[in-house]
């Protein structure tokens, strides 16, 4: 006997993980997603770790899309940077926990922080100085 059943028909349900097909402004990616799926109905239920789970591949997928990095690329280059995430916050903004929730595809990156990180990623040996000098000195 199934420990799950389907919250819609109540018929015996069956933690797998199955492709999946999303859709993001006309374009569709298939991601394998874990859940509960219902084989009676067609029914799946998706729990926040269900979610978790594909949540980086995701807003991978959408920043394609919105022409901005994705949290992949945001780790990648912060990770060639040699640089933390609150080393990262404390040059770019954005709050104390800014790199992880992009990290974690939380919260989209902004265009600003997406055009900034890909510049340092080019002239990683600029980084330094935009870290130790004002961005504007009085003269
Ligand atoms: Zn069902």
């Amino acid at each position: 006997m199934s420990e799950w059943h389907c919250e819609l028909c109540g018929e015996p349900a069956v933690r797998d993980t199955r492709p999946m097909e999303y859709e993001y402004k006309g374009r569709t990616i298939t991601l394998d997603q874990p859940g509960i799926y219902c084989d009676s109905c067609g029914e799946s239920m998706l729990y926040p770790e269900d979610l978790d789970a594909t949540r980086v591949a995701i807003m991978d997928f959408h920043a394609r899309i919105d022409d901005i990095l994705g949290p992949s690329a945001v780790k990648s280059i912060r990770k060639f940077l040699n640089k933390t995430q609150k080393q990262l916050s404390d040059i770019l903004g954005g709050g104390a926990n800014a790199f992880s929730r992009y990290e974690r595809g939380i919260t989209p990156v902004p265009k600003s922080t997406s055009v900034a990180l890909t510049l340092m990623a080019k002239h990683p040996e600029d980084v330094e100085t935009i870290n130790n000098h004002p961005l504007y000195s009085a003269s």
